[in-house]
């Protein structure tokens, strides 16, 4: 176990849990994690002001998991969420931390999907039960003792059941609960409707709030670009294109994300590298003096691995995941800016953070812009500064040195001067997309912050209209066809692992892999249209996260 890790084992959770908590890479707890997760554990009501990024999932997953019984076969936890997508998420969560407790299994209960399944599910034994409160009572209507042996409730977004007008919906849902239950609720605002709902429904609640001082930080110039998470790292190899940055470091939330992302600069020419709570002292100590004189110009870091890191040449910092809480958002961005220097920091926000970003901005009492992925023609011009920068210091005496030598390569090989510059400009640039169309061509995004149908960021689970799924597809580039597989979220899938996948599998480049898209129940991916049935055919019998891909050619019409 690395130092890091003892932050969570401090709690004494039950050891399967931990070593779950472990294998997902977090290397210590969040500040509402920190100050949760004993209260619950020891049974007690608490009302937690905390929002989405901050890590409240895990804050009462892991105490509700920590105190059920795995052999008791009947439902023992509630947790109500205001939407279908957030239900799912959670049961997601609660999932991977129960990963290694034999015999606990999760149902999410929402609409828009058959009821008796889900009341199968409860009645086989789950013990955790996710549910939206509409459809839970729905399920309450037909059998109203389905929830007469749930003895931990947990109402998470409180404030949202409220504006999705669930309010009768929750007082039914709390007459079919055993008074003696512990109740848990978490709200990113309280409040006149959510304190008195505490009140009547809570007994002598602990209360959890992580203070927010204000901060300032007035060298570093901040923006935000929204963006979808599966997005991430093509849209940090788009800004790294335009941003004139020296050395820069980049803050993700796990282990397996660091070098995910570094592996992903690498590929791309840049020199980068991991810094995690599992690399060893010595090593982080070399990777820190490589930045400093420029070995490296990029290190994608966590919280914890980059703590005290001081670095004068670092012009940006990249905040490719929601840091927990303003103040580690300031302490990030502190990297930056130092001794008097120009700082720039941007932070990508999902569009489930956008809340976190109000609350930075509040905090800060700034506002960080908002900023577009850069388009085809700025990654031009950016890519042609670059040129012109490298190039210009050489024309003074190159063609001294080596003017007689263009005149006999030009006699040799009978061309102009002009076809020889162009031939050696083409391979100075490795062949690299110096066009417009040829830009447009291999850039995997579209330069745009909605670019997949952004929907608005809530739809209460009724009416349950499944938008998740129609949104408006994007046009495919030239030369590309669009494949479907089953395989989604809802399956533990990733981005990665499908790239992984049909990378190790398919024997392509991954220049030839375009856009994937995980939703909930499907994904499509971008693939060669040359070549495309062998391809499929080479891939038949490929499993990803222990399940048959299948992957098909996917027809919008
Ligand atoms: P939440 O605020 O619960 O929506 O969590 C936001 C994200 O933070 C999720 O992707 C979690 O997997 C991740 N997360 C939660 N706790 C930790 C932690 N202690 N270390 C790293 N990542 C975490």
């Amino acid at each position: 176990m690395t130092q890091e890790t003892g932050g969570f084992a401090a709690f004494n959770l039950n050891p399967n849990i931990l070593a779950a908590v472990i294998a997902t890479g977090y290397e210590e707890p969040s500040a509402i994690q920190q100050q949760s997760i004993p209260i619950i554990m020891a049974g007690q009501d608490m009302i937690g002001q905390a929002q989405t990024g901050t890590g409240k999932t895990a804050a009462f997953a892991l105490p509700i998991l920590h105190c059920i019984d795995p052999a008791k076969r009947e439902p023992q936890a509630l947790i109500l969420a205001p939407t279908r997508e957030l239900a799912l998420q959670v049961a997601t969560a609660f999932e991977t931390y129960a990963k290694q407790m034999p015999g606990v299994t999760v149902v999410a209960v929402y609409g828009g999907a058959p009821m008796g399944p889900q009341l199968k599910a409860i009645r086989n034994g789950a013990q955790i039960v996710v549910a939206t409160p509409g459809r839970l009572c729905d399920h309450l209507r037909r059998d109203e003792k389905v929830l007469s042996t749930v003895n931990h409730l947990v109402l998470d977004e409180a404030d949202e059941m409220l504006k999705l007008g669930f309010m009768d919906d929750l007082e039914v849902i709390f007459k079919a609960l055993p008074a003696t239950r512990q109740t848990v609720l978490f709200s990113a605002t309280l409040p006149q409707s959510i304190r008195a709902i505490a009140e009547r429904h809570l007994r002598d609640p602990q209360h959890v709030k992580i203070q927010t001082k204000t901060q300032t930080v007035t060298a570093i110039e901040q923006a935000h670009l929204l963006v979808h998470a599966d997005q991430k790292t093509s849209a940090v190899l788009s800004l790294l294109e335009v941003e004139d940055f020296d050395a820069l470091i980049m803050f993700v939330r796990t282990k397996q994300a660091t070098l995910d992302l570094a592996s992903a600069l690498e590929a791309k020419g840049y020199k980068a590298a991991a810094l995690n709570g599992d690399i060893a002292q010595n090593q982080r100590e070399r990777v820190i003096d490589s930045l400093k004189d420029g070995r490296l110009d990029i290190v994608v870091a966590t919280d914890v691995a980059a703590r005290g890191l001081d670095v004068p040449r670092i012009t940006h910092v990249f905040n490719v995941d929601m840091p927990y809480d303003p103040e580690s958002y300031v302490h990030r961005i502190g990297r930056t800016g130092r001794a008097g220097r120009e700082g720039r920091a941007l932070l990508l926000v999902t569009p489930r953070e956008r809340r976190m970003l109000q609350v930075i901005e509040r905090v800060t009492g700034q506002k960080v812009a908002e900023v577009r992925l850069p388009d085809a023609q700025a990654v031009l011009d950016a890519r042609i500064k670059k040129l012109t920068n490298s190039l210009s210091p050489l024309v003074a005496d190159a063609e001294s040195t080596h003017g007689d030598l263009l005149d006999r390569l030009t006699a040799d090989i009978g061309c102009t001067p002009r076809a020889l510059a162009a031939a050696l400009l083409r391979k100075a640039t490795n062949a690299q997309a110096l066009t417009l169309a040829a830009i447009e061509k291999e850039r995997p995004l579209v330069p745009n912050n909605a670019p997949r149908g952004d929907r608005p960021e809530r739809t209460g689970d009724r009416p349950d209209r499944g938008d998740r799924e129609r949104r408006a597809p994007v046009p495919l580039a030239e030369g590309r066809a669009r494949c479907r597989t089953a395989l989604g979220a809802r399956d533990g899938i990733a981005a990665k692992n499908l790239l992984g996948a049909i990378l190790n599998e398919g024997g392509l480049a991954r220049e030839a892999i375009g856009r994937i898209q995980v939703r909930d129940s499907f994904s499509l991916v971008e693939l060669p249209e040359d070549g495309l049935e062998k391809l499929l055919t080479k891939l038949k019998d490929t499993r990803v996260a222990g399940k048959q891909l299948k992957l098909r050619r996917y027809r919008e019409d």
